[in-house]
């Protein structure tokens, strides 16, 4: 599903998962201190530090998908007919996976073409 998304929804999608892992890595270095004591000090130090960095990273991902979705182009999928951003010449549509381009010369379909097979359909 990450790999097979729109680079916009990939990025969204990393971003949470680096937000639920350094949450996760924080509740459990503090339980460590209560079922551990003194050693889960040190273990609960280790998971604080990693997760906050992981929840860095994952605010910058998210602040970057943001600059990036400001820059995206906004197409209509030929596909589904659904408005959706892309980012760079060649990404996935958000909603039907699509791959979709602006470089005439990576397309192995044109957008007439794609429009009289709806047609035919
Ligand atoms: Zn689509």
């Amino acid at each position: 599903m990450i790999f097979k998304s729109a680079k916009i929804n990939a990025f969204r999608t990393w971003g949470l998962l680096l937000t639920m892992l350094g949450m996760g890595l924080m509740i459990l270095g503090t339980a460590g201190i209560v079922f551990w004591g003194q050693t889960g000090k040190i273990v609960a130090g280790i998971g604080l530090v990693i997760g906050l960095v992981s929840m860095m990273v994952s605010l910058a991902i998210y602040f970057w998908a943001g600059m990036l979705s400001t820059s995206a182009v906004q197409v209509e999928c030929p596909e589904c007919r659904k408005l959706t951003k892309m980012l760079g010449k060649t990404d996935r549509c958000m909603f039907c996976h699509t791959i979709l381009t602006l470089d005439p010369e990576l397309a192995t379909i044109t957008s007439e073409q794609v429009k009289n097979k709806q047609v035919k359909r």
